[in-house]
């Protein structure tokens, strides 16, 4: 069982809006093991989205579309519809009277044009719209929902359970193993790894997101025990570089063992400016264990805020191993994280390039002073600063157990 997505809307095509409905979808038909053959975006012409829905059913068993249900001129999904299978546009009694009863509930006056949100093409089940006006519609392997994400999120899950009991779906769903890295670049995880890639039931994917980088595989849930071996594998060859599975995230992880072993920490950002802060801040049950974290960016506040000899600065400069541990000497915490480096564009030496970034970790008696040279434009030498530092904390919290 497959489908085409079909995401019909001016802004979706010129950058006004995100499209994040297929994300949502996507997530949802995995579930039910129906795999997406394709995803179109279209603006708001009928003749482009009458077109779109034939290649769609030419292509795949479901179409299913996001947007343009509403009752302005240039809502054209269900004309196009109508079209496309050479059926008249109905209103059903009850549905009209449904409608005016919540446009009277919310205070607002019905006009004639919102009678169109009720339309459907002759034959078209509904799927009733808990949270808005336009119900869903459902004829002929094509299916409607309004674009409003809150909206399509009410009425999917209702779609896709009546769809595959109307369809019988034998439910194989779509089993997502996410392996996530720190520390190697892309290119060198895909070198040391790429040999078990060979099944081909299973998709694989590297992903590049802000909390690491992904090996994605992906199967049917068939494949499952399959792919667990395959997993099994891979941690064999860089098992040192993997910080977690699926949802879990460096920061959340840090938090936790800090908290289970009740040490507080505290943290002194130099280039990276606050962005650990933030990040650790934002994993709710932080505040039992954030003591401080300070932005010390100028010379000046290194001197005053954390009490590092001028003289220290002058002789080893601010990006260097000596001061990353003086950080540390400032901070006073069980735990603590300093971050000193040119996240470019300028700055950089010969000696230290741009992208040379001291990480100092400090637990309890233990220091470690990392050296790393990280790639790549000012604001993502910044955030693989913050993960490294983070994915290094962990390590040896892991390894104090
Ligand atoms: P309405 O009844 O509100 O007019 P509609 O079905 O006509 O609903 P659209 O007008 O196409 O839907 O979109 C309504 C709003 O929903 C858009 O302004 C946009 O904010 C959001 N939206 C539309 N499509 C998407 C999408 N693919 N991903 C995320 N948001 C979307």
């Amino acid at each position: 069982m497959n489908c085409t997505l079909l995401l019909v809307g001016t802004e979706l095509l010129n950058g006004a809006t995100l499209d994040t409905n297929s994300i949502y979808m996507a997530e949802e038909l995995n579930k039910y093991g129906i795999g997406i053959n394709y995803k179109l975006t279209v603006g708001d012409s009928l003749n482009k989205i009458v077109d779109a829905i034939t290649f769609g059913k030419e292509n795949s068993d479901l179409v299913i579309m996001s947007g343009g249900l509403g009752p302005t001129d240039d809502d054209l999904t269900k004309t196009a519809v109508s079209k496309y299978l050479n059926k008249k546009l109905l209103v059903d009694s009850d549905e009209l009277n449904e409608l005016k009863e919540k446009f009277k509930e919310r205070g607002i006056t019905f006009l004639n044009k919102n009678l169109k949100e009720v339309e459907k093409p002759e034959g078209a089940v509904s799927i009733k719209n808990d949270v808005g006006m336009a119900p869903a519609f459902f004829i002929d392997g094509i299916v409607g929902f309004p674009g409003v994400p809150r909206e399509l999120k009410n009425m999917f899950p209702k779609f896709l359970k009546m769809y595959s009991e109307e369809m019988n779906l034998n439910i194989d769903p779509i089993y997502v193993k996410d392996l996530l890295t720190v520390g190697i670049p892309e290119s060198i995880l895909e070198e040391k790894i790429k040999s078990l890639f060979k099944d081909p039931n299973i998709e694989y994917e590297f992903l590049i997101k802000d909390y690491g980088i992904i090996v994605r595989m992906q199967s049917k849930m068939s494949n499952k025990n399959t792919v667990e071996k395959i997993k099994e594998k891979i941690y064999n060859i860089i098992g040192d570089c993997i910080f977690g599975e699926d949802n879990e995230r460096l920061e959340t992880k840090v938090v936790n063992l800090l908290s289970e072993k009740n040490y507080s920490i505290s943290v002194a950002e130099s280039c990276s400016g606050g962005m650990l802060a933030e990040k650790l801040i934002s994993v709710p049950g932080i505040s039992k264990i954030f003591k401080e974290g300070i932005v010390s960016y100028s010379n000046e506040a290194k001197i005053n805020r954390l009490n590092i000899e001028e003289k220290r600065i002058d002789e080893y400069g601010a990006v260097s191993k000596e001061i990353a541990k003086d950080m540390l000497d400032g901070l006073n915490s069980d735990v603590a994280i300093s971050i000193t480096g040119f996240a470019g564009p300028t700055g950089g030496t010969e000696e230290k390039p741009v992208g040379r970034v001291y990480i100092g970790i400090k637990v309890k008696d233990k220091i470690v002073i990392f050296e790393h040279n990280f790639k790549g434009d000012r604001n993502r030498v910044r955030a693989k600063a913050v993960l490294q530092s983070l994915f290094e904390l962990c390590k040896i919290l892991e390894e104090d157990e």
